[in-house]
């Protein structure tokens, strides 16, 4: 009898709360796919956020709706004072959104910084995602949750410097390799899949809409979101806060 197939999970998170999050979500929804999408309340990198009643919407439609600081200030150079001032009302403020607690944060630019980790745990979150690339499992640390790969062709010393940044190891060197893999970003995912598939775990895949709209990614969202939806099955597809416990 043929081994069976390794249990493979998916799960996709969107930062920063842009208008295009819902056109993400409406993809996600067409395919039964899961999203967590983080939200900040208002993004001093001067890009738009979603209306109140948006975000509530994406909640209604089943999506996990997670933190991502007051403003999307990057934590690293902040005091530790500040740094928790933004995690606390980032969190408060989307709680008040939703009316409901909120579990899940994301460290925007993607690094807690010298008291990030501390701070998110404290202020009572369940875990914290990083912007770690190439891993094919949440990790170890619920508040340094890694991801696998970002909808978008990064070059290789972005890679290399992501890798080596992050540990290095020889499992993510591999996933570096299938992302490097020639034919564009939707071929190059279907190395990692093919990956995924042979040897289990989280594929963990994210983005951001605004990037996606002005690098002309939209046919390539498209084509990946299917190939994720034909290779996972529905008991797979998880919310960020599902693969975190
Ligand atoms: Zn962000």
């Amino acid at each position: 009898m043929p081994e069976p197939a390794p249990l493979l999970r998916l799960t996709t998170s969107w930062d920063d709360g842009h208008p295009l999050d819902r056109r993400v979500a409406a993809a996600l929804a067409r395919r039964g796919l899961p999203g967590t999408f983080y939200v900040p309340r208002q993004n001093v990198e001067g890009r738009p956020v979603m209306a109140e009643a948006d975000i509530r919407a994406l909640a209604a439609d089943g999506f996990e709706l997670a933190a991502h600081t007051s403003d999307h200030v990057r934590l690293p150079g902040l005091s530790r004072d500040a740094a928790r001032r933004q995690i606390d009302e980032g969190r408060r403020w989307l709680e008040d959104v939703l009316g409901a607690p909120v579990r899940g944060f994301a460290y925007p630019g993607g690094h807690p910084g010298p008291w990030g980790r501390g701070l998110a745990r404290e202020a009572g979150f369940a875990y914290a995602r990083t912007t770690r690339m190439l891993c094919l499992g949440p990790g170890s640390d619920p508040f340094a949750m890694g991801t696998t790969a970002q909808i978008f062709h990064h070059g290789l010393p972005a890679l290399l410097r992501n890798w080596l940044r992050h540990g290095g190891g020889g499992n993510r060197l591999a996933v570096l390799t299938d992302l490097r893999a020639g034919g564009g970003l939707p071929a190059a995912m279907a190395v990692l899949f093919a990956r995924a598939r042979r040897q289990g775990g989280v594929l963990h895949l994210w983005g951001h809409s605004w990037e996606i709209e002005e690098r002309g990614l939209w046919a390539a969202f498209d084509d990946i979101m299917a190939m994720a939806a034909d290779l996972v099955p529905a008991v797979g597809r998880v919310t960020n806060e599902g693969v975190s416990r």
